[in-house]
């Protein structure tokens, strides 16, 4: 057991202080992730900076048409929210498609989206990895990688995000509102977090000691013509193969906006901008969903264990862009395509 002073600071900025200069310190919230990972002696924080006195990151408020969702607003509160629900549900089915009631109780939205992946090897200090030792090899390349990265990897690390609510955010163009020594800054989420490249042990651009305030919603929320569409090993209580969160907007069945992004696939959620630039302006078809899957999955790469993802993924793609175009309503458990 490692030892750890343990804090819970009244405000925002007494957040930041108790961070600023503790290399080791830690933030925590619902603690879903990180007491798993501490129990796994993964992560050995020096402190804990517990948030959850923090009444004003509780809250889900108006901001000029958009939402902003507190960063400890948990994923239960949000994703059962009626405003969320009608003006967003994009947001909320790929929520529910996540972890089990208990866990979404329990998790925050900051939380969700600093979780760590979910690699083998990354949980087992017995094994080599980049991303939990820097510079100590990847135990996943030439190892068990069903569930890894087939884009955006790196010689270093072919981890995959875990989140399906991230998926969704960067679908919706959400923005990530940060607090740290340096004061207030905003993150466009596809800015948020990183490929692994060399220095994989980084999941995100926030600078040391940085707190997530808020995630900010535009006003946008694509409600009528919308999927997420997940696909994993089990119906429940388990994370992506590949999923797809698909959001249109279309007039007299051409698609006049397009957002596409990918889970489970990369080491972040994976847009192509060409890919939604091809589908606008053009009618909602077979034709131009193949173009944008071939578009999304260009330069691909398998893995001995999940070459079959590039294939699954192209299909899913296919499948959510109808299902959304088509209007139809989802649900976690009833998928169909019109
Ligand atoms: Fe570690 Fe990344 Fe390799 Fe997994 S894929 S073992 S997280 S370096």
């Amino acid at each position: 057991m490692n030892r750890f002073d343990y804090v819970r600071p009244a405000t925002v900025a007494d957040a930041v202080q108790a961070a600023a200069g503790h290399v080791g310190a830690r933030f925590i919230a619902g603690g879903t992730n990180l007491v798993d990972l501490m129990k796994y002696n993964v992560e050995r924080p020096t402190r804990l900076v517990d948030l959850n006195r923090l009444p004003e990151l509780r809250t889900i408020t108006e901001t000029g048409g958009g939402l902003r969702i507190g960063a400890l607003v948990t994923n239960s509160q949000l994703a059962y929210d009626d405003r969320v629900e009608q003006r967003y549900p994009l947001l909320s089915r790929a929520i529910l498609s996540g972890a089990t009631a208990q866990l979404r109780n329990a998790a925050s939205t900051g939380g969700n989206l600093l979780q760590r992946t979910r690699c083998y090897y990354f949980y087992d200090p017995a094994t080599p990895c980049n991303k939990r030792d820097p510079r100590s090899g990847c135990g996943a390349i030439g190892g068990v990688n069903r569930i890894h990265a087939i884009l955006g990897a790196s010689p270093a690390c072919i981890a995959t995000h875990p989140s399906d609510m991230c998926v969704a955010l960067a679908a919706l163009e959400a923005t990530v509102h940060v607090a740290g020594p340096g004061g207030e800054r905003r993150i466009a989420f596809a800015e948020f977090h990183r490929l692994p490249g060399d220095t994989p042990e980084r999941d995100t651009n926030l600078e040391p000691g940085e707190i997530v305030l808020a995630v900010e919603l535009p006003q946008r929320g694509f409600p009528e013509r919308y999927t997420y569409l997940k696909l994993r090993d089990r119906l429940s209580y388990a994370f992506a193969l590949v999923s797809v969160a698909v959001a249109l907007e279309m007039n007299a069945g051409q698609v006049t906006t397009a957002r596409i992004a990918l889970g489970g696939v990369a080491h972040k959620p994976w847009r192509v901008p060409d890919a939604e630039a091809a589908l606008e302006g053009k009618p909602a078809g077979r034709d131009g969903f193949e173009r944008a899957a071939e578009l999304i999955l260009a330069g691909a790469q398998g893995h001995d264990g999940n070459a079959f993802k590039i294939e699954l993924a192209r299909r899913a793609v296919l499948r959510a862009l109808s299902q959304a175009a088509a209007g139809t309503p989802q649900t976690v458990a009833d998928k169909r395509v019109k």
